[in-house]
Order: structure tokens, then sequence, then C-alpha cells
């Protein structure tokens, strides 16, 4: 990949974007069938008109695409992609810096856009719209307001929280998808490729019984790949069959729903401890010494998707399936 391509606010090379797993265009994307047609039409149609792609906010759990498309879009726009994330842009100031260094048609990737704070946020407002950006000179009686002119540019947010999202900011952007969770089938070809990439030598089959553990999610996919080759390495095996990923995952605990330790743990803590719910998350979280956020943003919405979990008014409780589930496992 050409090294200029992406200038990162992070770091000028971020590793994990320049990740030979992550798919260089769309048609190498596998899976979101529906956002892949709405993406090239709209990018095929700003293209046409040569004009810069219309702001795009992608939501969904983590390790399901959003930097990646974001990474493809630009790439297809022939732009260049400069990366930044929510809490890193603390100040107007910071902002300010970011936007005046774009150059016509590039690409600014706002990852966690969700939590940027509410003064930066204002100023996005103006810069996406008009492409200007009012900046605010000294305070009291000497404060004046100065406009700077900016190159027209495409912003990308990513948010695992779309619910945060303000209506003013959401309204601002036109083109707007959340990403779902892969089915066992889609994830399957996910890994497949991968492996191929990773030169691990793997079956359909085995591949299908990853893909069904993978919590829906290609980067769980491709690191459970990973362990695999490891584990495989270190037995000195040549190729990979159902005992060797079977006793992999095992390894990892790992059961055949996809849920790790830590859903099986919210499970029996809202089962035991709090008789099967309602309770708060922060309740749930404390008991089990996990950050609320984290226990909203990674492990809730997969438990809901399985149906094993609900979400109620006073709080989360456990389902009947969920209940089902971990008398099995326990
Ligand atoms: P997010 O930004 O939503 O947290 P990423 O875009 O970083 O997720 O994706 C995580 C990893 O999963 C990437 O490195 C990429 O290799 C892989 N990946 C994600 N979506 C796909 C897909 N549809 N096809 C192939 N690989 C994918």
């Amino acid at each position: 990949m050409d090294s200029n391509f992406i200038k990162s606010t992070l770091s000028e090379n971020d590793s994990s974007f320049l990740s030979p797993l992550r798919p260089n265009n769309l048609d190498d994307f596998i899976g979101q069938k529906i956002i892949k047609e709405r993406l090239k039409i709209f990018i095929g149609a700003a293209k046409k008109r040569n004009e810069s792609l219309g702001h795009i906010i992608f939501s969904g759990p983590p390790g399901l695409g959003k930097t990646t498309l974001a990474n493809i879009i630009a790439k297809t726009m022939g732009s260049n992609l400069v990366v930044s994330s929510g809490p890193v842009i603390e100040k107007p100031g910071d902002l300010a810096g970011i936007l005046t260094s774009l150059k016509e048609k590039d690409v600014l990737f706002i990852d966690e856009i969700h939590r940027l704070n509410i003064s930066v946020e204002e100023y996005l407002y103006s810069a996406m719209e008009d492409f200007q950006l009012d900046i605010l000179i000294d305070s009291g009686p000497n404060a004046r307001s100065v406009s700077v002119k900016l190159n027209p540019f495409t912003l990308i947010g990513a948010t695992t929280r779309s619910g945060l999202l303000s209506a003013p900011m959401r309204s601002r952007f036109q083109f707007n998808a959340r990403l779902d969770y892969y089915d066992a089938s889609t994830l399957k070809d996910i890994i497949l490729r991968s492996s191929k990439i990773l030169g691990v030598s793997l079956e359909e089959k085995e591949a299908f019984q990853i893909a069904k553990r993978a919590r829906g999610t290609p980067r769980v996919a491709n690191n459970l790949i990973k362990w695999i080759r490891d584990f495989a390495q270190m037995q000195n095996f040549n190729k990979i069959d159902s005992k060797t990923v079977f006793d992999a995952l095992k390894l990892l605990s790992i059961d055949d729903e996809g849920l790790d330790e830590m859903d099986k743990k919210i499970l029996t803590t809202i089962s035991k401890h709090f008789n099967g719910g309602p309770v708060g998350i922060n309740t749930i979280g404390i008991s089990i010494g996990e950050d609320a956020n984290t226990l909203c943003e990674v492990y809730e919405p997969y438990l809901i998707m399985k149906g094993f979990l609900e979400r109620t008014p006073r709080g989360r409780k456990i389902t009947k399936l969920g209940l089902e589930h971990i008398k099995k496992i326990i």
C-alpha cells in the first residue's frame, strides 16, 4: 500500500490500518451486501460529478468493518485518508488544525465520533455544512469571530453508540449505515479469505466451525484463525483439522454459541446474584469488575442478538433461552 495514502493524526503508520487482512476494495469486502450496493451508487455518482463525497456515518458494534470501509472509500475515491478519533480531538483548536490541513476531496475519518467534546462538535457543524470554520479569537470585549474557508472534504464518522450522537450531528451525514453482525456462512468466507492470506491451510468445514464461534464479527474471526495457527504450529501440525480447531478453541473457553468467559460471567451473575434481573448495567459492571460502557458496546449487543439477554426500562434481564444456555455450560 502507498505509504502516503494514510496520514494518521493518531500515529503515522498505524499498523492496524496496514493489516494485510484488511480488504482494499468493495469487491473484497465480504457481506453487508445492501450497504455495499448503496455505497457503490453514492461513490459512483460523486465521481461522475467530480465532487467530494457527502459525509458518511457508520454505526455498529466493534470489529464489523467500519474502519475498513472508510479505508476502501478513500481508496476508491482516489483521496487521502486522515484518521483521528473523538477523544483525541480535545479542543476546537485541535479540530481546526486537522480541518485546515485537509486538501480538496480528502477523507477525514473520526472513530468513536460520539465521544467528541460538545464544543468541538459545534465547530464541526459549519465545517461539514458550509466547509467553513468560524473561530472565536480572544475573550471578553475583544472577542471576535474569524471565518476560515476549508477545502471541500468528506467526513466519515464511526460509532459503536449511535444513540449517543446528537440530532444536529446525525442530520449532517448524507449517508447513514448501520453494520450488522455477520451470519456464520459469510464469516466462513471471510475466514477462508484471511487464512489464504496468512498461509493457513483450512477446509470449508473447519472454517465454518470457527465462523460459528466468532460472535458474528470479522475481527474476532481473524483473531481466532491467528490463535489456531499458533496452536497448530506449536503442535507441529501442517494441516488444521476439526480436532485442532476444537482443541484450540476449548483452550480459549469459547463455547459453541461463541460466548467467551466474560459473556458467561455476565449471564451467570444476572441469573445467580440478581435472580435473573432486571438489574442496572452499572450494577452488573461493578459485580463483574468490567466497565459499564464496555459491557454496553462489546458484550451486550451480541448477547441480545443471540436472544440471551433483554434490555428493559428497569434494567437487563436474562431470557429463557439465556437461562437454558447457562444451565448447559455450568
Ligand atoms: P471496526 O472499525 O468496525 O471496529 P474494522 O474495520 O477495524 O472494524 O475491522 C476489523 C478487522 O476485520 C479488519 O482488520 C478487517 O481485516 C476485518 N474485516 C472487517 N469487515 C470485513 C469484511 N466484510 N470482509 C473481510 N474482512 C473484514
